[in-house]
């Protein structure tokens, strides 16, 4: 159904009403500006595709500027810059970044709650917090204009992935404080998709609702749409015919290149990997195009560098290294170089889908998600690549790290009946392992539904019985 917002007889008013400067208009008049105002700023298919020219032309002149009001506003931000006598005039290009103090996590935990405010409270349009596993929170807040920056970041991300008008959007992602939710609603909103807020958890209703709306795309954790696979199987349902979904966009955990075979190969959907974090707005800072290589960031908004997690020093792109992040027009809560922790490569060469954006390659974890097991490094996320390569493993799996006398690793792996007793089958996955981890780990196969499954929120793989 088509409504003409000019002559509903239920003139439009958006949750963010833009006020008319002309003064007062009559009602009508005001509903359309609000349309040409969505529509213009909000959907923005022309940001995704700016030049590279274009696009450090903006980043240069927006770094300037919140150099200035960060310095400016947040005590925090003057201080550290007079610490490193950098003066904020001083910062003028790409190449002057480097001179500008880090911000770090605990900078917003000790700031808690709204220490870095650079606006009154008053002009708050939205709280948010990260979930915080350890201590308090990380409160980040938002004006009118980063709510709106932000949907129009998640509609280009939406956008990108080939969502549009018409679709039926799913949002398994957690609404509350969690930026998941809230994030993908607000850029829905922006392309003007169909959103069934359906939240995380209730997996029977998820299912009978994405058969019965005739969902075509879903928001979730990856963990979770790895879940559904077999639920959808244990309520009976034929996940390839059964469902009509064509596109999944999944983050807020890292994931695996296999993983994303099972689930498009389960569900016949293209899953797209997106990234962001509640310190940068919530979801949407970057996403896979349809080339699904990297993600692009949005560099007109966010300037991303790697560096070396040690030293602090800048890798070249290429190289991996931990992302720091400088948000470019974030007016509630400016953040500058922001040490996010995530581990990734930047890479610069064009992609094929003509957006220049830089991309990133899919975050192979945080640097606290490490484990130091006997002196080896260890990421979560390669264990999970060599499973899921592996056929007859299934699609849940635990990491136990535990210490007697040395650092012992075991990993739970369910496998079907057959293979239950199967002990070259055991050490074959042994093998795999050790041949990309360089250390033995012990495994133990269990029947398949056996390990725990989380329904809500991000999985919970790793178990550390070491002591602290
Ligand atoms: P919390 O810090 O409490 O987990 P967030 O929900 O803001 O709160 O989580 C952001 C973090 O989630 C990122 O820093 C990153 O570690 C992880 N993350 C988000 N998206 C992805 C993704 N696509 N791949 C891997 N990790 C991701
Ligand atoms: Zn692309």
């Amino acid at each position: 159904m088509r409504v003409d917002h000019a002559v509903s007889p239920w003139p439009l008013r958006e949750p963010f009403c833009v006020s008319s400067s002309r003064g007062n208009r009559p009602k009508q008049f005001n509903a359309n500006l609000n349309r040409r105002w969505w529509g213009r700023l909000l959907f923005d298919r022309r940001g995704q595709f700016l030049k590279p020219k274009e696009l450090v032309r903006i980043e240069e002149s927006k770094l300037r500027k919140i150099v200035r009001y960060a310095y400016s506003k947040v005590p925090l931000y003057r201080r550290r810059f007079d610490e490193a006598h950098v003066k904020p005039e001083s910062i003028r290009s790409l190449d002057d970044l480097a001179k500008v103090p880090f911000t770090v996590k605990t900078d917003l935990r000790d700031n808690y709650p709204l220490g870095l405010l650079a606006v009154p409270a008053n002009r708050l349009y939205s709280l948010h917090a990260s979930s915080g596993t350890t201590g308090k929170p990380i409160v980040v807040a938002y004006t009118r204009g980063d709510l709106l920056r932000w949907a129009t970041l998640v509609g280009r991300a939406l956008d990108t992935t080939g969502v549009r008008k018409g679709d039926i959007i799913q949002n398994m992602y957690g609404y509350g404080l969690f930026t998941g939710g809230l994030g993908i609603h607000y850029g829905a909103r922006a392309i003007g998709a169909t959103i069934v807020p359906a939240s995380s958890g209730n997996t029977k209703k998820q299912l009978m609702l994405m058969k019965d709306l005739r969902t075509t795309v879903v928001t979730c954790t990856p963990s979770y749409m790895v879940y559904l696979i077999e639920a959808s199987k244990a309520e009976g349902y034929d996940a390839k015919t059964d469902f009509a979904l064509r596109i999944g966009i999944f983050g807020a955990e890292p994931w695996s290149e296999e993983v994303r075979k099972r689930i498009q190969d389960a569900f016949g959907l293209r899953a797209h990997d997106i990234f962001g974090m509640s310190e940068l707005y919530g979801p949407g800072v970057g996403i896979e195009c349809e080339q699904q290589n990297g993600l692009h960031i949005w560099q007109d908004e966010f300037i991303t560098e790697t560096i070396n997690p040690n030293t602090g020093e800048v890798v070249e792109p290429g190289k991996e290294g931990e992302l720091v992040f400088t948000m470019l027009s974030r007016e509630a809560m400016p953040l500058l170089r922001y040490r996010s922790r995530d581990l990734s490569t930047i890479y610069e060469e064009e992609c094929a889908c003509g957006r220049y954006h830089n991309r990133i390659k899919r975050i192979k974890g945080r640097s606290d998600d490490m484990l130091i097991i006997g002196g080896v490094n260890v990421f979560p996320s390669q264990v999970e690549h060599v499973l899921m390569n592996i056929r007859d493993v299934g699609d849940q799996y635990q990491i136990i790290v535990s210490h007697k006398e040395l650092d012992r690793l075991a990993v739970k792996v369910e496998v079907p009946t057959n293979r239950l007793n199967d002990t070259t089958f055991a050490k074959k996955i042994r093998d795999d392992l050790f041949a990309v981890l360089s250390i033995h780990a012990e495994v133990e196969l269990v029947e398949l539904g056996t390990l725990p499954r989380s329904e809500v929120g991000k999985a919970l793989r790793v178990v550390d019985l070491r002591p602290k």
